[in-house]
């Protein structure tokens, strides 16, 4: 199974976290759920969840350094 991305760079945050995790889906989803709960003030919901899972992107998309922000959807 390929591993997939949540990248925290990727989304406009106040602390302007710069966070990637990278892992295999499932492994990413709860880890992105406990932090976006935990850093971005966010409800660790199936919701939350589901919005998470959408925003994934693949492994060999990995750009290290910055990147554009654009504002998280959920
Ligand atoms: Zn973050």
């Amino acid at each position: 199974m390929a591993r997939k991305i949540a990248d925290c760079r990727r989304f406009e945050s106040d602390s302007n976290c710069s966070l990637t995790i990278i892992g295999e889906e499932d492994e990413v989803i709860a880890t992105a759920a406990a932090h976006a709960a935990l850093v971005h003030g966010h409800d660790d919901t199936p919701e939350l969840r589901t919005a998470l899972r959408a925003l994934l992107e693949p492994e060999d998309s990995y750009i290290p350094g910055s990147r554009a922000t654009e504002p998280f959807p959920a």
